[in-house]
Order: C-alpha cells, then structure tokens, then sequence
C-alpha cells in the first residue's frame, strides 16, 4: 500500500513538471523577455498580435469588474503621429504629445490608449471617477490589470504622466525599433495556456519560481 502511495506521489510529481514544461513552452516570453528579430524593411502596420490579445483580456478583466474601458487609440502610423505632434506647434490646439513619428511605442503597433465609458456611452478621461463603488478609482484598477498582463502604465512615468498610455516594449526600446528589431510573434497565449497558469498557480510554484511571474 505504501508503495502504491510513493508510486503515485512519483506520478504526480511528474505531471506537475510536465504541465510545467508545457507552461514555459507555451509562454516563450517568460523564458526569452528580449526574443526579437531583426526585419529593417518593414514597418507594422497594425497592432501586434500579442498586445491586440492581451487588449482583449484587460477588457474582459475590467468587465468583470463592472468597468467598461474604450480603446482611444492603438496603432499610429509616422505620419499620423508627426500630425499628432504638430497640435499645439504648428497646428491649433493643446500640445497633446511629446514623441515625433517613430518616436512612440504606437508607431509599432505596441501600445493601446484607453478611456472609460459610462453607461449612457459617455466617454471619460477622469482618474478619480469611481463607478464601481467599491472605493478604488476605476482608472488605476484597470491600470493595475493591465500591468499584470504585462503592460507598462504611462501613469507610473516619472516627469509627464500619460494616464491612458499602455505598452508592451518586449524589451525593446525605440532606438531599437527604429534600427528594424521587432518583438517576435511565436506562439499567441491561448486559452489552454490560460489554464495551465491556473493549474501552476494552483500548486503554488508561483511564490518559488520567479520565472512564472507573467511579465513581457
Ligand atoms: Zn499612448
């Protein structure tokens, strides 16, 4: 009986190793945060698959939350960011940006903006607005989201703060954008990856193997 006992022990000792295994080779961001590729010929043209996915949580997130969230603004092209930066310079209007075309993270399809919007489909911009009521500000409860799937928050900048500004750099700065490198598109995480992280999280490895925590 004792043997019977080790034996499955032994077993289920192999199967947490094995889904494990499984978790890191569905997730190669958390083994490889600065996998890139080298492509100096051409530009993105929309969203990267992997924030476009990673939006698509946090919406569900903050749903669930009884938050609503509007995506403002996610991919920019230079020129749509040059004609950004020339408001409040050479155009009328507020100066609403600091970056030039190719100077911001949305030139590469690697950053969303996000508002909120009430009920009635007004659309907000206000930090403080609590509509949940649960005593937390909507807005830093889906910025908090968000940093845990693995968005930077323009909120936590020092100097100018851009509260409705999420990225996701895969480690990579802008001089490294513009010299062509690109984070790499290998594996989405799907739904089963998802589960797996519940089942890992399940047996606690989280807390002793700093690998597990999902940042990239
Ligand atoms: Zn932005």
């Amino acid at each position: 009986m004792k043997k019977l006992l080790k034996l499955l022990l032994l077993f289920l000792f192999a199967f947490v190793v094995y889904q494990s295994y499984l978790f890191i080779k569905g997730n190669p961001g958390l083994t490889d945060q600065f996998e890139y590729e080298i492509n100096v010929e051409t530009l993105p043209t929309e969203l990267h698959p992997i924030v476009a996915e990673k939006v698509e949580i946090l919406k569900e997130k903050t749903a669930e939350k009884k938050i609503t969230i509007l995506i403002t603004d996610d991919y920019r092209s230079y020129e749509e960011q040059d004609k950004l930066y020339d408001k409040g310079r050479r155009t009328p209007g507020k100066v609403v940006t600091h970056s030039e075309g190719g100077e911001s993270y949305h030139n590469f399809g690697l950053a969303v903006d996000f508002a909120l919007q009430l009920e009635n489909g007004n659309v907000i911009w206000d930090i403080e607005y609590d509509g949940n009521g649960n005593g937390q500000s909507d807005w830093f409860e889906v910025a908090e989201i968000a940093k845990e799937l693995g968005f930077q928050w323009g909120g936590d900048w020092r100097g100018f703060k851009d509260y409705p500004h999420l990225q996701m750099d895969f480690g990579l700065t802008i001089d490294d954008l513009q010299e062509g490198k690109r984070p790499k598109i290998t594996q989405l995480i799907s739904e089963d990856t998802e589960k797996r992280s519940v089942f890992v999280v399940f047996f606690n490895l989280r807390n002793y193997v700093p690998i597990f925590n999902n940042k990239f």
